[in-house]
């Protein structure tokens, strides 16, 4: 009889960058002969996998560790929220074991000590693309680590170091075989997708019959390849960004495009220290709108960061009804506790970080509801997602998944996740389209 490593339960936290790391930590102890158990009572330990990046995800990081130590008692914690490992600590002192992000080596090694594996060579049936925790058809794609931008607001480079772009054929392989074993949409991420390679100096690397450089545009163009969608996630707006709107143009990937601007005054942009900060960025959308008509932009803004002026908001809200974005997200700005951003002059009280954040939001859903009117009538691709009471639920090119609005279909609950299907856009409201089979 085959013996097994034992179960484990796991605790995903935080955005997709973190999500691909419990996939590894999932696929590399799977292929040990561990089993995975959906609730506490029925694992032998679990793994916390945590965010530290706002002080809220903090505290629901804690918190997670708090109810699955209450709830099981054996708890291993990794993720950004462990690189502090004396704030777990003196809240949970019962923690088997903590590490950071992307140590998936030492979530194996803890769970080695607190739960030892059985040998058995027959265990490894693991499929070669890993075991992945989002649904069967779309899948992310890390390309790379960390970040060697210092934006004021942010403690992602204390807390995953500077860029380590992986190499391109590594890359390729991994999204070769997701493609093989059905997937249909690839999402690429990474925190700044258009340096991918910078570390490296672009090395090439062996990728079937040729040689690929780590190079944005050379990477999305081979990932082009694959036959399946392709998803860039954020991308900043470099002037060799230009290069890859052409394969858009060219439908070899997604006409999408999720740029994190944060805000559009100067003055603001500059105490936020953020990369690619040009003047002519409106210029640059206008450009690539021209390239390629189809194009969606997605974007998210802070309000209410330190500093910033009625004029500066004002400036904001002129600069959206000027660039007309398909889909933005706001976020109020949040005092990260070691961001450089806090010790800024004149900080904005709560409640005007709140009234501008829901101005931003009024601001925007119009445009965004503006632009999904321009879109009846048309026909497109649509990606089905699941299907509910007589109704199948899917996303165009337009839209990723999670963050993006859907495509509704009416009376087609016997559609399959995954499937891709021609749809004519027969109406929209706010957030969603409506479509029929074209
Ligand atoms: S680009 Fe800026 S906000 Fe994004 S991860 Fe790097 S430092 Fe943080």
């Amino acid at each position: 009889m085959k013996q097994r490593g034992g179960t484990i339960g796991l605790v995903s936290l935080g955005c997709p960058k973190a999500l691909v790391d419990s996939e590894r930590i999932v696929s590399a102890l799977r292929a040990e002969g561990y089993d995975f158990s959906p609730d506490y009572a029925g694992a032998d330990l679990v793994i916390v996998n945590t965010c530290g990046f706002l002080n809220s995800a903090r505290a629901e990081s804690l918190e997670a560790i708090g109810e699955a130590l209450a709830e099981n008692g054996r708890v291993i914690v990794t993720g950004c929220l462990g690189r502090d490992a004396g704030a777990i600590q003196a809240a949970h002192p019962g923690v088997l074991a903590i590490s950071g992000p992307h140590q998936y080596e030492a979530v194996i090694e803890a769970v080695h000590e607190a739960l030892p594996p059985a040998h058995d060579p027959l265990s490894d049936l693991v499929p070669p693309q890993g075991l992945r925790l989002t649904p069967r058809h779309y899948a992310y794609l890390k390309i790379s680590e960390g970040c060697s931008n210092r934006c004021s607001f942010c403690i992602i480079p204390n807390l995953r170091g500077d860029l380590v772009s992986r190499p391109a054929g590594d890359v390729l392989r991994e999204a070769d075989a997701l493609a093989r074993a059905g997937v249909r949409e690839l999402l690429v991420i990474s925190q700044d997708t258009s340096a991918y390679g910078q570390d490296i100096r672009y090395a090439e690397s062996q990728w079937r019959e040729r040689a690929v450089r780590a190079r944005f545009f050379d990477l999305a163009e081979a990932l082009g390849e694959l036959g399946v969608w392709v998803r860039l996630h954020y991308v900043y707006p470099y002037p060799h960004v230009d290069e890859v709107i052409a394969l858009m143009a060219h439908g070899k990937v997604l006409p999408y495009l999720d740029i994190p601007f944060q805000h559009a005054s100067p003055r603001i942009l500059k105490a936020m220290r953020r990369p690619a900060n040009q003047e002519k960025v409106l210029d640059r959308l206008w450009h690539w709108r021209r390239q390629c008509p189809d194009l969606a932009i997605r974007s998210t803004f802070i309000a209410g960061f330190p500093g910033e002026t009625e004029d500066d908001f004002k400036m904001l809200l002129d600069w959206l009804a000027e660039a007309q974005l398909d889909r933005v997200g706001c976020f109020k700005y949040e005092p990260v506790a070691g961001a450089r951003a806090n010790a800024l002059e004149n900080p904005v009280p709560d409640e005007i970080r709140q009234e501008r954040f829901e101005r931003l939001m009024q601001v925007q859903q119009k445009i965004s509801a503006a632009r999904l009117q321009r879109k009846i009538g048309v026909t497109t691709d649509v990606l089905i997602d699941e299907i509910g009471d007589g109704l199948a639920v899917g996303r165009s090119k337009w839209d990723a998944p999670e963050i993006d609005g859907a495509v509704l279909l009416p009376g087609l609950d016997e559609l399959q996740a995954g499937d891709l299907i021609s749809v004519k856009i027969t109406g929209a409201d706010e957030y969603d389209l409506i479509g029929e089979p074209a």
